[in-house]
């Protein structure tokens, strides 16, 4: 704790923040053209922070035409890769100076607790662009089996215009997810924030001008998703969107491509993943560490958030006991620029609602909640405490839908194999979370689980060497991180070398 500043000094830093309201298109910030705007808010006071500018679709038309440009021009998209590489370090540089200024802005505009900002989502966001860009310079393209008559290259070339659509539970780190590969292999992005989380995106595009990267390359339009974040998915000069949000509005995007130019989609969704703890495991102390962190983290606005604890019956009043204690001790919510609280405020207004309303089922159809449940009065921001559930069944509604709030379900069963099948019994396969004793079981079941991402005895999504994303309903078309990433940036080129 002791390297974080005060309360007070981070609210005086926010105060003191110079705010990037408007879009930032050819490096630049540039108003709306319709000189529309929208109000951006501290959801953890309420507080208009700024009125930014809500783009449209001329904006959007304006920003490809730019990115096209640029791309077609090639100071960056022909640079030498290493050049790129060391551009996007500086670019790395940059953010990390700024880096108690980032986190302050990217809680202030999200109501997500500083402390996180700072040793997690900031560190994160630089690290995932600083690993991509090392990629530039190292992945080798290949060479087809051919006789001596021909030269078979197979070589991948950027793929052109990237638009990257965000959502607002990590604002900065989904940035970073998808700009790192993109603008690594040499693209030009045009990015659409979440409207109520775009301040921080607007402040990294001033960063990446200031640190080299060519006009027109990096572009961030705000804008309301149903206007800018539609006309991005049907542009006919748009070469891919890479989105992260809903699943609703994960499908749209699939009918955009279809009725625009057929333009690469990749979708990373929502999740209803499930924390099993089979029946041979011994000690429950990381088991509850992980469950509470699985659950709640980031006050449950997280993908791979876990809302369905699946406990063996016979040792669920052990695995509650201990629960309730590590939430008790270790998880407290309130004020995000106190830097001993891990949970703060809830995104908005209408986001609280719909958790409070999942809340509000989870009692009608019997549940019990042990702990939580009633919002915390704190001034008048939106905030929610760890929220436990006990003896879901798996037909409740809090069972199967996605919550995307602190609220978990425990579940308990009576052996490993009815564990297992009601954990893939849910039209998501984000990840799972899967706690054994023997190396055996963490293999045979890590495999039988369907999820893009099995996490064996911890609460880990693995990090930005390996590829995420979704079985079923929680993706489709591509990974984020790993290498893997870089595939949905690129195009493949067979070059064939007649050589008679
Ligand atoms: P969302 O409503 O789907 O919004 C995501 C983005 O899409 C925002 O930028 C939004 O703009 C835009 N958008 C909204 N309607 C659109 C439309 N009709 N056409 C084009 N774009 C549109 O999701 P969210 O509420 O921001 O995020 C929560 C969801 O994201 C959860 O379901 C969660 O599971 C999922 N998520 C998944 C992952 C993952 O990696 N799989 C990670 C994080 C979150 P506005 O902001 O203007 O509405
Ligand atoms: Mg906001």
């Amino acid at each position: 704790m002791s390297d974080f500043l005060t309360r007070a000094e981070y609210q005086n830093i926010a105060e003191h923040l110079t705010l990037p309201t408007e879009a930032f298109i050819n490096g630049e910030f540039v108003a709306a053209r319709s000189g529309k705007r929208m109000e951006t808010v501290n959801p953890a006071t309420g507080n208009i922070i700024a009125e930014i500018a809500a783009c449209g679709v001329e904006d959007v038309d304006y920003a490809v035409q730019c990115a096209r440009a640029a791309f077609e021009r090639g100071d960056w998209s022909q640079k030498h890769p290493t050049e790129r590489k060391e551009i996007l370090h500086k670019f790395c540089e940059l953010m990390r100076a700024n880096m108690v200024e980032l986190a302050v802005l990217e809680s202030y505009d999200s109501g997500k607790p500083v402390s996180e900002c700072l040793t997690v989502d900031l560190p994160e966001t630089i690290h995932s662009f600083e690993w991509h860009a090392e990629i530039a310079d190292k992945r080798y393209d290949s060479l087809a089996p051919t006789g001596l008559d021909a030269v078979g290259l197979i070589v991948r070339e950027a793929i052109g215009v990237v638009a990257c659509v965000l959502p607002w539970n990590f604002p900065l780190m989904m940035a970073g997810w998808k700009m790192g590969p993109a603008l690594a292999e040499g693209n030009s992005v045009v990015v659409k924030p979440a409207s109520v989380t775009a301040l921080s995106t607007l402040r990294i595009a001033e960063l990446a001008s200031e640190a080299g990267i060519p006009d027109g390359v990096v572009n961030v339009l705000p804008g309301p998703g149903g206007i800018a974040g539609e006309a991005l998915g049907l542009h006919p000069d748009v070469d891919v969107v890479s989105f992260t949000g809903s699943t609703v509005v994960g499908r749209k995007f699939l009918q955009y491509s279809s009725q625009s130019n057929l333009k690469k989609i990749v979708l990373e969704l929502g999740g209803k993943s499930p924390f099993v703890v089979l029946d041979d495991v011994k000690d429950y102390s990381k088991v509850v560490e992980n469950a509470a962190a699985a659950s709640f983290w980031n006050m449950g606005q997280n993908c791979t958030g876990n809302s369905r604890l699946i406990i063996p019956r016979s040792r669920k009043d052990e695995f509650v006991e201990l629960f309730l204690q590590e939430i008790e001790q270790n998880w407290s919510t309130g004020d995000p620029f106190e830097p001993t609280h891990n949970l703060g405020s809830m995104v908005s207004k209408g986001h609280f609602e719909t958790v409070m309303s999942y809340i509000e089922q989870g009692t009608k159809e019997g549940g019990k909640i042990l702990t939580g449940g009633e919002p915390l009065a704190i001034g008048s921001g939106l905030f929610i405490p760890p929220t436990v559930f006990e003896s879901v069944v798996k037909d409740a509604t809090i069972a199967k839908e996605e919550i995307f709030g602190p609220v978990t379900a425990i579940m308990p069963v009576d052996s490993d194999e009815e564990a297992l099948a009601l954990a893939n019994d849910t039209e998501y396969g984000l990840q799972a979370t899967l706690f054994t004793d023997s190396v055996k079981k963490a293999h045979q079941y890590g495999r039988a689980l369907k999820a893009g991402t099995v996490s064996v005895n911890c609460f880990c999504e693995g990090d930005a060497t390996t590829p995420f994303g979704g079985y079923k309903m929680s993706g489709f078309g591509g990974r984020d991180n790993g290498i893997q990433a870089h595939d949905q940036y690129t195009e493949t080129k067979t070059l064939w070398i007649d050589l008679n």
